[in-house]
């Protein structure tokens, strides 16, 4: 069995799958350094945990109880959010990984420290367990330069000043679930909390609405998507820079338009505030959409995932009905799974057993 990780800023979310990819059991330790919760399974336990080497204590205990002991597992996979420009495919954890996961982190400061803390936590506990990493970033790799470089001087650009594009695991998964009846062409749409969209040509990212981080790009729930650099000058020299941030990250998108960043209460609403909230959402969608059309030289199918791209048809709707000028595009709603992409890369890195 194989045992999934993902460390977020104040979670450690688990799944453990079979060698078959099934999923046996998922669980999650929720607002790690206060009062919180271990979930596994339908069960909840109350708990308290002081940082992510001591929920993943606690979760290892939990699923001992549940029958699943370290020995029965043949390797450990985790999602690391950001893999910089040296981590541009799944990898097994060698100490070289983990430094090029340590030289990443000005560019995920919240993210790639927790996950690094859950690797070498497994580490000391269980030294023999082979472990696996799969990236964020890694899809988009196959970007061009023109699409990876923004125009600005030289010496930016060395020091990591690039896009990079995310939500990659989600369209790995895509790619796999298509199997071989891929479309050439392929618009993929990911639309969560967080929303993106990406070119997928033969298989392979050539093009993705996010960049330096995941705040370009489309409307989302709680980000502003793309905004002028010189707008976030100014309102950063009004609010400092720690303001803006969470301006620009937590308190835009839908949310600063339409009071909630919630789709479905949106939708649920008939006001006109919510309702130009929606509207403002999938019309930005569509002309990302249109720029991503034109990097592929047209589109064969479009496919969307994530909460609002696979339960919210009026959106889904909405953004096709822009999208009607490329003419009749097929459209598959695909369940995102990204932990199941984290165990089939390390399954393939495993190789045969
Ligand atoms: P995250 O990016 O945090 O993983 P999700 O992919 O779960 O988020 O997507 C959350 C979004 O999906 C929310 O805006 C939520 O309202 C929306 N959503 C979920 N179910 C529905 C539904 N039935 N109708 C409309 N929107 C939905």
């Amino acid at each position: 069995m194989i045992l999934v990780l993902n460390a977020g800023s104040s979670s450690l979310k688990v799944e453990v799958f079979t060698s078959d990819l099934t999923s046996v059991l998922s669980g999650a330790v929720t607002s790690i350094g206060t009062d919180g919760a271990i979930k596994l399974g339908d069960e909840t336990v109350r708990t308290k945990t002081a940082n992510h080497a001591d929920a993943l204590a606690q979760m290892l205990d939990a699923l001992a109880h549940a029958g699943i002991t370290l020995d029965k597992l043949t390797a450990a996979a985790h999602r690391v959010v950001h893999g910089g420009t040296i981590l541009t495919q799944p990898a097994r954890v060698t100490p070289q990984v983990i430094a090029a996961i340590e030289s990443a982190i000005p560019l995920a400061p919240l993210h790639n420290p927790n996950n690094l803390a859950a690797m070498l936590a497994l580490q000391a506990v269980a030294p023999g367990l082979p472990q696996y990493a799969s990236f964020g970033t890694a899809f988009h790799a196959t970007n061009p330069a023109v699409a990876t470089r923004y125009a600005i001087p030289q010496t930016e650009h060395d020091a990591g000043i690039r896009r990079y594009g995310f939500h990659g695991l989600s369209y790995a998964g895509m790619v796999a679930s298509f199997g071989t009846a891929l479309p050439a062409r392929l618009l993929a749409l990911h639309l969560g909390n967080g929303a993106s969209l990406c070119a997928i040509k033969d298989g392979r990212s050539i093009a993705t609405s996010m960049g330096y981080s995941p705040l370009s790009g489309l409307t989302m729930g709680t980000r502003s998507g793309d905004i002028d650099g010189a707008a976030v000058l100014r309102i950063s020299a009004a609010l400092g820079e720690d303001e803006t941030d969470r301006m620009l990250n937590k308190n835009s998108g839908l949310k600063a338009l339409g009071g909630d960043n919630d789709m479905r209460s949106l939708l649920n609403r008939h006001d006109a505030e919510a309702a130009f909230a929606v509207d403002h959402f999938c019309y930005w969608a569509a002309r990302h959409a249109g720029s991503a059309i034109v990097a592929m030289g047209g589109v064969d199918a479009v496919a969307f995932t994530g909460g609002i791209g696979e339960n919210a048809a009026p959106v889904r709707d909405k953004i096709m009905a822009f999208l009607a000028c490329f003419g009749d595009v097929p459209v598959h709603i695909i369940a995102a799974d990204e932990e199941k992409q984290i165990a089939r890369d390390a399954l393939t890195l495993m190789g045969p057993a």
